[in-house]
């Protein structure tokens, strides 16, 4: 459980990173770089496109496989639960095990079960993969919308106050107070949602969220994703979040840990510069931007943005830079 002093610093600092970059130093913290270990795919624009698999794909994945390394597919959506996304992927005809997903999900779970231990009960504001993951990872995960209903009681909206704005919700009302409020996209997100998160978050809980992603991808264009939720729950509680996801390096710290603690050990494929390249950099992980989603070789030019190690047209380019990564470690 963190200290006061650290819970005032998360409420006055916003979206510090998670874990602070030293930790993450190339090199890790015995400073001994490892070798390249796991290659890490972000999945929309790199892998599929909506539901299509990319050409080159398939064969680049194979090919991580082949050489021993392990292959993780990294994805910012909470919505889903690892096996889900397992499932789609295999039934695309790609290689796919829940164990080799890493969903803003899951790094969320298991940053909590981390830092509150078994058992902890947390106020949910996400969708029903959100909340297996809490669960499968040994938190009493809440719902938001059953914890402000009383069992056997009409809804809260349903008995407003005569103005019309309903009472204040009453989170302590069923069980124990919430340590955490974990906000992730939720598409019943509605007016008595934000007033339980406001209320619990006020209340002390820690206000932890999947990810920030302000757009959704969807056939044909976007909807508003979890971090527009997220600043909803922001502006409300005059707190800002602990932010998990891509660019934040909650999840970055998931992946190095499976990979053995050095972030030189991971090379992650991604197509967004801001959240996989920016993430990747930050964490001191090697990077690979792929040009078949939403970054054109132009938008390198850009100030201020994110350096990839290495830019691929397509994954069929992949294995002339894994030769390159492992030829070099062959010569050291
Ligand atoms: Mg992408």
């Amino acid at each position: 459980m963190p200290s006061k002093d650290t819970m005032e610093a998360m409420s006055e600092e916003p979206l510090i990173p998670y874990p602070s970059p030293a930790v993450l130093a190339p090199g890790g913290p015995s400073g001994i770089v490892t070798s390249l270990r796991m290659v890490a795919f972000d999945i929309d624009g790199v892998v599929l496109r909506g539901d299509t698999v990319l050409p080159a794909a398939p064969h680049a994945l194979a090919d991580v496989i082949g050489r021993g390394l392990l292959l993780r597919y990294v994805t910012n959506n909470s919505t889903r639960h690892r096996v889900e996304v397992a499932e789609r992927l295999e039934s695309l005809g790609l290689p796919a095990e829940p164990g080799m997903v890493l969903t803003s999900a899951a790094a969320t779970a298991s940053y909590l079960r981390a830092e509150f231990g078994e058992g902890a009960s947390v106020l949910v504001v996400g969708g029903d993969g959100l909340v297996a993951e809490l669960r499968d990872a040994g938190l009493e995960p809440r719902p938001v919308r059953s914890a402000t209903q009383a069992p056997g009681a009409a809804p809260q909206s349903e008995t407003p106050q005569p103005s019309g704005i309903p009472a204040p919700p009453d989170i302590t009302a069923n069980s124990d107070v919430p340590v955490a409020v974990v906000v992730g996209l939720d598409v019943g997100f509605d007016y008595a949602t934000l007033a339980a998160a406001q209320a619990a978050i006020r209340g002390g809980a820690h206000f932890i969220a999947t990810n920030a992603d302000a757009t959704f991808p969807v056939e044909g264009g976007v909807l508003p994703g979890g971090g527009a939720i997220v600043a909803a729950i922001a502006v409300a509680s005059q707190q800002e979040p602990l932010v998990i996801g891509k660019p934040h390096l909650g999840l970055a710290r998931a992946l190095v840990d499976e990979a053995g603690g050095d972030p030189a050990a991971v090379l992650f494929v991604g197509d967004r510069l801001d959240t996989d390249i920016g993430m990747a950099a930050a964490a001191g992980m090697r990077s690979a931007l792929v040009l078949t989603g939403v970054t054109a070789r132009a938008d390198l030019d850009r100030p201020g943005v994110a350096r990839p190690d290495f830019v691929l047209e397509t994954l069929a380019d992949l294995s002339g830079v894994l030769d390159g990564l492992l030829a070099d470690e062959r010569m050291r």
